[in-house]
Protein backbone atom coordinates (compact mmCIF):
# COMPACT_ATOMS: atom_id res chain seq x y z
CA UNK A 1 0.00 0.00 0.00
CA UNK A 2 2.84 2.38 0.60
CA UNK A 3 6.24 2.65 0.10
CA UNK A 4 7.09 4.09 3.89
CA UNK A 5 4.14 3.19 5.72
CA UNK A 6 5.79 4.51 8.85
CA UNK A 7 6.35 8.20 7.50
CA UNK A 8 3.11 8.06 5.35
CA UNK A 9 0.91 7.42 8.50
CA UNK A 10 2.27 8.67 10.92
CA UNK A 11 -0.08 10.21 13.65
CA UNK A 12 -0.19 13.88 13.09
CA UNK A 13 0.49 14.63 16.48
CA UNK A 14 4.14 12.80 16.04
CA UNK A 15 4.46 14.57 12.56
CA UNK A 16 4.60 17.87 14.34
CA UNK A 17 6.68 16.76 16.81
CA UNK A 18 9.06 15.63 13.72
CA UNK A 19 8.78 18.42 11.97
CA UNK A 20 9.55 20.70 15.19
CA UNK A 21 12.86 19.22 16.10
CA UNK A 22 13.97 18.78 12.51
CA UNK A 23 12.84 22.77 11.97
CA UNK A 24 14.95 23.74 15.10
CA UNK A 25 18.18 21.92 14.17
CA UNK A 26 17.61 23.10 10.33
CA UNK A 27 17.46 26.66 11.71
CA UNK A 28 20.46 26.58 13.49
CA UNK A 29 21.93 25.75 10.38
CA UNK A 30 20.97 28.05 8.70
CA UNK A 31 21.95 31.12 10.92
CA UNK A 32 25.01 29.08 11.77
CA UNK A 33 26.37 28.93 8.05
CA UNK A 34 24.95 30.58 5.91
CA UNK A 35 25.51 34.81 5.92
CA UNK A 36 22.49 35.22 4.28
CA UNK A 37 20.37 33.88 6.55
CA UNK A 38 22.29 35.31 9.86
CA UNK A 39 21.61 39.02 8.34
CA UNK A 40 17.88 38.03 7.81
CA UNK A 41 17.44 37.12 11.03
CA UNK A 42 19.50 40.01 12.46
CA UNK A 43 17.50 42.45 10.48
CA UNK A 44 14.25 40.56 12.15
CA UNK A 45 15.81 40.67 15.70
CA UNK A 46 15.43 37.00 15.65
CA UNK A 47 17.53 34.03 17.11
CA UNK A 48 17.22 30.17 15.74
CA UNK A 49 15.96 29.78 19.76
CA UNK A 50 13.19 31.92 19.65
CA UNK A 51 11.45 29.39 17.65
CA UNK A 52 9.83 26.86 19.92
CA UNK A 53 8.31 24.61 17.41
CA UNK A 54 6.74 24.43 13.85
CA UNK A 55 3.67 26.00 15.10
CA UNK A 56 6.00 29.23 15.77
CA UNK A 57 7.05 29.13 11.93
CA UNK A 58 5.01 31.41 10.97
CA UNK A 59 7.39 34.03 12.77
CA UNK A 60 9.90 33.55 10.49
CA UNK A 61 10.44 35.35 7.38
CA UNK A 62 10.03 34.54 4.03
CA UNK A 63 12.71 33.46 1.41
CA UNK A 64 12.15 34.76 -2.46
CA UNK A 65 13.29 33.71 -6.08
CA UNK A 66 15.24 36.96 -6.04
CA UNK A 67 17.05 36.08 -2.94
CA UNK A 68 18.22 33.15 -4.70
CA UNK A 69 18.94 35.10 -7.94
CA UNK A 70 20.73 37.81 -5.84
CA UNK A 71 22.78 35.25 -4.56
CA UNK A 72 23.71 33.32 -7.53
CA UNK A 73 25.55 30.55 -8.15
CA UNK A 74 26.02 29.42 -4.81
CA UNK A 75 25.77 31.62 -2.21
CA UNK A 76 22.97 30.39 0.14
CA UNK A 77 25.07 27.02 0.05
CA UNK A 78 25.48 26.02 3.61
CA UNK A 79 28.01 23.61 3.11
CA UNK A 80 31.33 23.51 1.41
CA UNK A 81 31.88 22.63 -2.26
CA UNK A 82 33.77 19.03 -1.31
CA UNK A 83 30.03 18.31 0.36
CA UNK A 84 28.41 18.62 -2.67
CA UNK A 85 27.45 16.02 -4.78
CA UNK A 86 25.23 17.86 -7.35
CA UNK A 87 24.13 20.69 -9.12
CA UNK A 88 20.53 21.88 -10.67
CA UNK A 89 19.61 24.76 -11.98
CA UNK A 90 15.20 25.48 -11.80
CA UNK A 91 14.36 25.49 -15.85
CA UNK A 92 14.34 29.32 -16.01
CA UNK A 93 10.67 29.53 -16.79
CA UNK A 94 10.33 33.36 -15.17
CA UNK A 95 13.89 34.12 -16.04
CA UNK A 96 17.20 33.63 -14.64
CA UNK A 97 17.44 30.14 -13.51
CA UNK A 98 18.09 29.21 -9.51
CA UNK A 99 20.88 26.95 -8.70
CA UNK A 100 20.79 24.79 -6.04
CA UNK A 101 23.03 22.18 -4.34
CA UNK A 102 22.51 18.92 -3.20
CA UNK A 103 25.07 17.00 -0.78
CA UNK A 104 25.23 13.03 -0.57
CA UNK A 105 22.35 13.17 2.21
CA UNK A 106 20.20 15.53 0.35
CA UNK A 107 20.41 13.19 -2.98
CA UNK A 108 19.20 10.21 -0.83
CA UNK A 109 15.84 12.14 0.51
CA UNK A 110 15.21 12.79 -3.28
CA UNK A 111 15.13 9.58 -4.17
CA UNK A 112 13.12 8.70 -1.11
CA UNK A 113 10.33 11.09 -1.63
CA UNK A 114 10.23 10.22 -5.38
CA UNK A 115 10.55 6.77 -4.59
CA UNK A 116 7.03 7.29 -2.11
CA UNK A 117 5.41 9.58 -5.29
CA UNK A 118 6.19 6.52 -7.94
CA UNK A 119 4.80 4.12 -5.64
CA UNK A 120 1.71 6.53 -4.71
CA UNK A 121 1.10 6.81 -8.43
CA UNK A 122 1.13 3.01 -9.00
CA UNK A 123 4.88 1.85 -9.99
CA UNK A 124 5.76 -0.87 -8.02
CA UNK A 125 9.45 -2.91 -7.68
CA UNK A 126 10.17 -5.03 -11.17
CA UNK A 127 8.35 -2.01 -13.33
CA UNK A 128 9.78 -0.27 -15.95
CA UNK A 129 9.72 3.33 -15.82
CA UNK A 130 9.57 5.30 -18.97
CA UNK A 131 11.51 8.49 -18.17
CA UNK A 132 10.91 11.37 -20.49
CA UNK A 133 11.78 14.45 -18.66
CA UNK A 134 14.29 15.85 -19.57
CA UNK A 135 18.02 14.72 -18.11
CA UNK A 136 20.39 17.58 -17.33
CA UNK A 137 20.14 20.85 -15.25
CA UNK A 138 16.35 20.67 -14.91
CA UNK A 139 15.38 18.08 -11.39
CA UNK A 140 12.69 16.05 -13.32
CA UNK A 141 15.04 13.70 -15.01
CA UNK A 142 17.60 12.86 -12.90
CA UNK A 143 15.12 13.14 -10.12
CA UNK A 144 12.45 10.73 -11.48
CA UNK A 145 15.52 8.49 -12.28
CA UNK A 146 16.68 8.14 -8.96
CA UNK A 147 13.40 7.41 -6.67
CA UNK A 148 13.02 5.10 -9.84
CA UNK A 149 16.27 2.92 -8.90
CA UNK A 150 15.66 3.18 -5.43
CA UNK A 151 11.93 1.97 -6.08
CA UNK A 152 13.40 -1.40 -7.56
CA UNK A 153 12.27 -0.23 -11.26
CA UNK A 154 14.08 -0.63 -14.23
CA UNK A 155 14.75 3.06 -15.59
CA UNK A 156 14.63 3.65 -19.15
CA UNK A 157 16.08 7.11 -19.33
CA UNK A 158 14.84 8.19 -22.62
CA UNK A 159 14.61 12.08 -21.69
CA UNK A 160 12.68 14.56 -23.73
CA UNK A 161 12.03 15.02 -27.26
CA UNK A 162 12.42 12.82 -30.74
CA UNK A 163 9.14 11.26 -30.24
CA UNK A 164 9.46 9.04 -32.97
CA UNK A 165 11.92 7.51 -30.70
CA UNK A 166 9.50 7.23 -27.36
CA UNK A 167 6.88 6.00 -29.34
CA UNK A 168 9.45 3.24 -30.80
CA UNK A 169 10.28 2.51 -26.84
CA UNK A 170 6.64 2.89 -25.42
CA UNK A 171 5.71 -0.21 -27.86
CA UNK A 172 9.31 -2.51 -28.08
CA UNK A 173 10.35 -2.14 -24.50
CA UNK A 174 7.29 -2.04 -22.73
CA UNK A 175 7.34 -0.36 -19.78
CA UNK A 176 4.30 -0.06 -17.11
CA UNK A 177 5.52 3.33 -15.83
CA UNK A 178 5.72 6.75 -18.17
CA UNK A 179 6.30 10.08 -16.55
CA UNK A 180 6.46 13.09 -18.72
CA UNK A 181 4.94 16.74 -18.34
CA UNK A 182 1.06 16.47 -19.42
CA UNK A 183 1.40 18.35 -22.56
CA UNK A 184 3.72 15.86 -23.94
CA UNK A 185 1.39 13.13 -22.49
CA UNK A 186 -0.74 14.82 -24.68
CA UNK A 187 1.67 14.87 -27.53
CA UNK A 188 2.06 11.33 -27.38
CA UNK A 189 -1.13 10.23 -26.86
CA UNK A 190 -2.02 12.68 -30.41
CA UNK A 191 0.56 10.89 -32.13
CA UNK A 192 -0.05 7.52 -31.22
CA UNK A 193 -3.97 8.20 -32.88
CA UNK A 194 -2.66 9.77 -35.86
CA UNK A 195 0.12 6.43 -36.06
CA UNK A 196 -2.58 4.15 -35.89
CA UNK A 197 -0.90 2.88 -32.87
CA UNK A 198 -3.68 1.03 -30.86
CA UNK A 199 -3.11 2.38 -26.50
CA UNK A 200 -4.47 -0.68 -25.77
CA UNK A 201 -1.50 -2.62 -27.20
CA UNK A 202 1.00 -0.54 -25.22
CA UNK A 203 2.21 -2.10 -21.77
CA UNK A 204 2.35 1.26 -20.12
CA UNK A 205 -1.05 1.53 -17.46
CA UNK A 206 0.46 4.62 -15.19
CA UNK A 207 1.21 7.78 -15.82
CA UNK A 208 3.02 10.23 -13.40
CA UNK A 209 2.61 13.97 -15.03
CA UNK A 210 4.22 17.21 -13.54
CA UNK A 211 6.20 19.88 -13.73
CA UNK A 212 3.23 22.40 -15.05
CA UNK A 213 -0.12 23.24 -14.53
CA UNK A 214 -2.91 20.36 -15.70
CA UNK A 215 -6.29 19.97 -14.68
CA UNK A 216 -9.28 17.00 -15.19
CA UNK A 217 -9.68 18.43 -18.80
CA UNK A 218 -5.86 16.57 -20.19
CA UNK A 219 -6.16 14.06 -17.13
CA UNK A 220 -9.18 12.63 -19.38
CA UNK A 221 -7.57 13.02 -22.64
CA UNK A 222 -4.30 11.69 -21.52
CA UNK A 223 -6.06 8.31 -19.87
CA UNK A 224 -8.02 8.06 -22.60
CA UNK A 225 -5.33 8.29 -25.32
CA UNK A 226 -2.69 6.25 -23.70
CA UNK A 227 -5.12 3.98 -21.53
CA UNK A 228 -3.45 4.35 -18.65
CA UNK A 229 -4.40 5.72 -14.94
CA UNK A 230 -3.19 9.62 -14.51
CA UNK A 231 -1.68 11.44 -11.47
CA UNK A 232 0.15 14.54 -11.00
CA UNK A 233 3.39 14.86 -9.31
CA UNK A 234 4.76 18.45 -7.92
CA UNK A 235 8.20 19.80 -7.26
CA UNK A 236 10.25 22.66 -7.99
CA UNK A 237 14.28 22.82 -8.21
CA UNK A 238 14.56 25.21 -4.79
CA UNK A 239 12.90 22.73 -2.57
CA UNK A 240 14.80 19.71 -3.79
CA UNK A 241 12.64 18.55 -7.81
CA UNK A 242 9.63 16.46 -8.42
CA UNK A 243 8.62 14.77 -5.29
CA UNK A 244 7.23 17.30 -3.11
CA UNK A 245 4.04 15.79 -3.42
CA UNK A 246 2.25 13.49 -5.13
CA UNK A 247 -1.48 12.18 -6.11
CA UNK A 248 -2.30 8.52 -4.48
CA UNK A 249 -3.49 6.84 -8.04
CA UNK A 250 -6.63 5.70 -6.31
CA UNK A 251 -7.32 9.09 -5.11
CA UNK A 252 -7.46 10.79 -8.10
CA UNK A 253 -8.88 14.53 -8.20
CA UNK A 254 -8.43 14.70 -4.21
CA UNK A 255 -5.15 16.77 -4.34
CA UNK A 256 -1.37 15.42 -4.20
CA UNK A 257 0.26 14.48 -0.80
CA UNK A 258 2.89 16.97 0.67
CA UNK A 259 5.73 14.64 1.93
CA UNK A 260 5.45 16.72 4.80
CA UNK A 261 8.28 15.27 7.06
CA UNK A 262 10.38 16.97 4.67
CA UNK A 263 8.77 19.65 3.15
CA UNK A 264 6.61 21.73 5.56
CA UNK A 265 3.66 24.06 3.09
CA UNK A 266 2.23 26.85 4.41
CA UNK A 267 -0.34 28.78 2.57
CA UNK A 268 -0.53 32.55 2.81
CA UNK A 269 -2.00 35.76 1.34
CA UNK A 270 -0.66 36.86 -1.83
CA UNK A 271 -0.40 40.34 -0.44
CA UNK A 272 -0.08 40.08 2.92
CA UNK A 273 1.89 37.23 3.62
CA UNK A 274 -0.16 36.00 6.09
CA UNK A 275 -0.96 32.61 6.85
CA UNK A 276 -4.41 31.62 5.45
CA UNK A 277 -7.04 28.94 6.72
CA UNK A 278 -7.17 25.02 5.25
CA UNK A 279 -9.22 25.34 2.21
CA UNK A 280 -8.05 28.99 0.87
CA UNK A 281 -6.21 29.65 -1.84
CA UNK A 282 -3.44 31.72 -1.61
CA UNK A 283 0.50 31.34 -2.24
CA UNK A 284 2.15 27.98 -1.77
CA UNK A 285 5.28 28.40 0.62
CA UNK A 286 7.80 25.97 1.71
CA UNK A 287 10.27 25.17 4.57
CA UNK A 288 12.85 22.56 4.10
CA UNK A 289 12.95 20.66 6.99
CA UNK A 290 16.05 18.07 6.17
CA UNK A 291 17.63 18.63 3.30
CA UNK A 292 21.38 19.83 4.35
CA UNK A 293 23.09 21.55 1.12
CA UNK A 294 20.84 24.47 0.60
CA UNK A 295 17.73 24.41 2.97
CA UNK A 296 15.49 26.97 2.73
CA UNK A 297 13.32 29.26 4.95
CA UNK A 298 9.28 29.73 4.26
CA UNK A 299 10.28 29.54 0.17
CA UNK A 300 8.04 31.61 -1.67
CA UNK A 301 6.80 29.54 -4.64
CA UNK A 302 4.63 31.84 -6.44
CA UNK A 303 2.29 28.48 -7.00
CA UNK A 304 -1.07 29.42 -6.48
CA UNK A 305 -3.48 26.25 -4.77
CA UNK A 306 -4.96 25.54 -1.42
CA UNK A 307 -4.37 22.68 1.26
CA UNK A 308 -6.46 20.35 3.39
CA UNK A 309 -6.09 17.04 5.50
CA UNK A 310 -8.09 14.71 3.85
CA UNK A 311 -9.83 12.36 6.47
CA UNK A 312 -11.06 10.19 3.92
CA UNK A 313 -7.01 10.17 2.51
CA UNK A 314 -4.56 6.58 2.99
CA UNK A 315 -2.11 8.75 4.39
CA UNK A 316 -1.90 11.60 7.30
CA UNK A 317 0.02 13.92 5.18
CA UNK A 318 -1.96 17.37 4.13
CA UNK A 319 -2.71 16.99 0.32
CA UNK A 320 -2.27 20.38 -1.59
CA UNK A 321 -5.01 21.11 -4.59
CA UNK A 322 -4.13 21.20 -8.37
CA UNK A 323 -1.93 24.35 -8.75
CA UNK A 324 -3.96 26.92 -10.47
CA UNK A 325 -0.80 28.58 -12.38
CA UNK A 326 1.82 31.18 -10.70
CA UNK A 327 0.89 34.23 -9.16
CA UNK A 328 2.96 36.00 -11.75
CA UNK A 329 1.26 34.21 -14.40
CA UNK A 330 -2.12 35.43 -13.67
CA UNK A 331 -3.33 37.40 -16.27
CA UNK A 332 -5.41 40.49 -15.34
CA UNK A 333 -7.93 41.36 -18.29
CA UNK A 334 -10.19 44.29 -17.80
CA UNK A 335 -9.80 44.19 -13.96
CA UNK A 336 -10.69 40.34 -13.80
CA UNK A 337 -7.87 38.25 -12.68
CA UNK A 338 -7.48 35.07 -14.90
CA UNK A 339 -5.43 31.30 -14.68
CA UNK A 340 -5.30 29.84 -18.28
CA UNK A 341 -6.12 26.43 -16.37
CA UNK A 342 -9.25 28.46 -15.77
CA UNK A 343 -10.48 27.59 -19.86
CA UNK A 344 -8.98 24.28 -19.45
CA UNK A 345 -11.11 23.54 -17.26
CA UNK A 346 -14.07 24.81 -19.52
CA UNK A 347 -12.86 22.64 -22.60
CA UNK A 348 -13.69 19.40 -20.71
CA UNK A 349 -17.38 20.59 -20.88
CA UNK A 350 -17.48 20.37 -24.81
CA UNK A 351 -17.05 16.76 -26.54
CA UNK A 352 -16.29 18.56 -30.05
CA UNK A 353 -13.24 20.08 -28.79
CA UNK A 354 -10.01 18.93 -27.44
CA UNK A 355 -7.26 20.74 -24.74
CA UNK A 356 -5.10 21.82 -27.01
CA UNK A 357 -5.28 25.03 -26.98
CA UNK A 358 -3.35 29.05 -26.42
CA UNK A 359 -4.56 32.10 -24.94
CA UNK A 360 -3.09 35.35 -27.32
CA UNK A 361 -3.65 38.02 -25.18
CA UNK A 362 -3.32 41.77 -26.99
CA UNK A 363 -4.22 45.23 -26.26
CA UNK A 364 -6.23 47.26 -28.49
CA UNK A 365 -6.61 51.07 -27.88
CA UNK A 366 -6.95 50.70 -23.79
CA UNK A 367 -8.66 47.82 -24.55
CA UNK A 368 -7.30 44.04 -23.21
CA UNK A 369 -8.55 41.47 -25.93
CA UNK A 370 -8.17 37.42 -25.16
CA UNK A 371 -8.37 35.01 -28.42
CA UNK A 372 -8.98 31.68 -27.64
CA UNK A 373 -7.72 29.29 -29.94
CA UNK A 374 -8.54 25.80 -29.27
CA UNK A 375 -8.45 22.35 -32.23
CA UNK A 376 -11.63 20.88 -32.53
CA UNK A 377 -11.23 17.28 -31.91
CA UNK A 378 -10.76 15.05 -35.68
CA UNK A 379 -13.27 14.85 -38.23
CA UNK A 380 -14.97 17.88 -36.48
CA UNK A 381 -16.00 20.84 -39.26
CA UNK A 382 -13.18 23.95 -37.39
CA UNK A 383 -16.13 26.03 -39.28
CA UNK A 384 -19.00 25.19 -36.66
CA UNK A 385 -20.21 28.60 -35.80
CA UNK A 386 -22.46 27.31 -33.22
CA UNK A 387 -19.80 25.58 -31.34
CA UNK A 388 -17.24 28.62 -31.11
CA UNK A 389 -20.67 30.40 -29.69
CA UNK A 390 -21.31 27.61 -27.05
CA UNK A 391 -17.72 27.87 -26.04
CA UNK A 392 -17.75 31.57 -25.50
CA UNK A 393 -20.99 31.95 -23.73
CA UNK A 394 -20.05 29.55 -21.74
CA UNK A 395 -16.83 31.07 -20.70
CA UNK A 396 -18.46 34.29 -20.25
CA UNK A 397 -20.80 33.25 -17.88
CA UNK A 398 -17.98 31.17 -16.27
CA UNK A 399 -15.07 33.12 -15.84
CA UNK A 400 -16.72 37.00 -16.42
CA UNK A 401 -14.99 38.17 -19.20
CA UNK A 402 -16.01 38.14 -23.17
CA UNK A 403 -13.29 36.07 -25.19
CA UNK A 404 -12.59 35.88 -29.39
CA UNK A 405 -12.98 32.36 -30.19
CA UNK A 406 -11.06 30.40 -33.28
CA UNK A 407 -11.92 27.02 -33.68
CA UNK A 408 -8.66 25.19 -35.14
CA UNK A 409 -8.19 21.82 -37.01
CA UNK A 410 -7.32 19.02 -34.85
CA UNK A 411 -3.10 19.85 -35.00
CA UNK A 412 -3.48 23.33 -35.98
CA UNK A 413 -1.94 24.10 -32.55
CA UNK A 414 2.21 23.64 -31.45
CA UNK A 415 2.15 20.53 -29.18
CA UNK A 416 5.04 19.96 -26.10
CA UNK A 417 8.28 18.81 -27.80
CA UNK A 418 8.93 17.23 -24.76
CA UNK A 419 9.52 20.11 -22.04
CA UNK A 420 6.76 22.64 -20.07
CA UNK A 421 4.38 24.04 -22.80
CA UNK A 422 3.59 27.36 -23.17
CA UNK A 423 -0.40 28.53 -23.26
CA UNK A 424 0.05 32.08 -23.15
CA UNK A 425 1.08 34.63 -25.43
CA UNK A 426 0.99 37.80 -24.40
CA UNK A 427 1.47 40.52 -26.42
CA UNK A 428 0.94 43.38 -24.32
CA UNK A 429 4.52 42.77 -22.42
P1 LIG B 1 10.97 26.89 -13.22
O1 LIG B 1 10.36 27.73 -12.12
O2 LIG B 1 12.08 27.60 -13.90
O3 LIG B 1 9.97 26.27 -14.16
P2 LIG B 1 11.39 24.26 -12.04
O4 LIG B 1 11.81 23.44 -13.19
O5 LIG B 1 12.02 24.01 -10.74
O6 LIG B 1 11.67 25.75 -12.41
O7 LIG B 1 9.83 24.13 -11.95
C1 LIG B 1 9.09 24.31 -10.78
C2 LIG B 1 7.76 24.92 -11.08
O8 LIG B 1 7.03 24.14 -12.04
C3 LIG B 1 6.84 24.97 -9.88
O9 LIG B 1 7.12 26.07 -9.06
C4 LIG B 1 5.47 25.08 -10.55
O10 LIG B 1 5.20 26.38 -10.99
C5 LIG B 1 5.63 24.19 -11.76
N1 LIG B 1 5.13 22.82 -11.48
C6 LIG B 1 5.84 21.74 -11.15
N2 LIG B 1 5.04 20.66 -10.98
C7 LIG B 1 3.77 21.08 -11.19
C8 LIG B 1 2.50 20.46 -11.15
N3 LIG B 1 2.34 19.18 -10.89
N4 LIG B 1 1.42 21.24 -11.39
C9 LIG B 1 1.56 22.56 -11.66
N5 LIG B 1 2.73 23.20 -11.73
C10 LIG B 1 3.84 22.48 -11.49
Amino acid sequence: MYYNSRIETMPLAQLRELQSKRLKSMLRRLYDQVPFYKELFTKEGLRPEDIKGIEDIHKLPFTTKEDLRKNYPFGLLAESMDQIRRIHASSGTTGKPTVVGYNQNDLEIFDEVVARSLYAGGARPGMKLHNAYGYGLFTGGLGMHGGATKLGMAVIPVSGGMTDRQLMILKDFEPEVICCTPSYAQTLADECKKRGIDPRELKVQYAILGAEPWTETIRIQVEHGLQVKASNIYGLSEIIGPGVSQEDVEEKGTGSYVWEDHFFPEIVDRDTGKPLPYGEEGVLVFTTLTKEAMPLLRYWTNDICSLRYDPNGKRTHIKMGSIKGRADDMLIIRGVNLFYTQVEEIIKEFDLLVPNYQLIVSREGNLDKVLVKVETGEGVDAGNEALAHRLKEKIRSTIGLNMDISLEYFGAIPRSQGGKLKRVIDTRR
